[in-house]
């Protein structure tokens, strides 16, 4: 089974995400862009979901520097602002697909299953 990392500061959004992705894949939790950053580095981790407003550091950074390091690991930017300005931003760190909030169940895993 391949491995999600959600990388989430919401309690509620990461079950609900959880609750999507369960029977499908294996989940794996980053509560802000810093842990994202450290459990990206350790390996073992398919592809990556990222809220972007996190705290310490924000998805946005976190996907950049992310993407400096391994440019092939897939990373779906996850906002609640559905602004092109926001998903510029996300595709201008590297960011490979944009979802807005709240998440449908069937885009999220057809977004998930193109890269993985
Ligand atoms: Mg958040």
């Amino acid at each position: 089974m391949k491995t999600v990392m959600i990388a989430e500061d919401n309690d509620s959004n990461y079950m609900l995400m959880t609750y999507i992705l369960k029977h499908n894949y294996s989940v794996v939790r980053a509560r802000n862009g810093q842990e994202a950053i450290d459990m990206a580095e350790k390996g073992g981790v398919d592809l990556i979901l990222m809220d972007l407003k996190m705290p310490v550091c924000d998805g946005l950074e976190a996907t950049c520097r992310i993407k400096s390091m391994m440019p092939d690991i897939p990373i779906v930017m996850l906002t609640a602002n559905a602004f092109d300005t926001d998903r510029r931003k996300a595709m201008d760190v590297g960011c490979d697909e944009f979802l807005s909030k709240p998440v449908n169940r069937e885009k999220c895993l057809s977004v998930i299953a193109r890269f993985i």
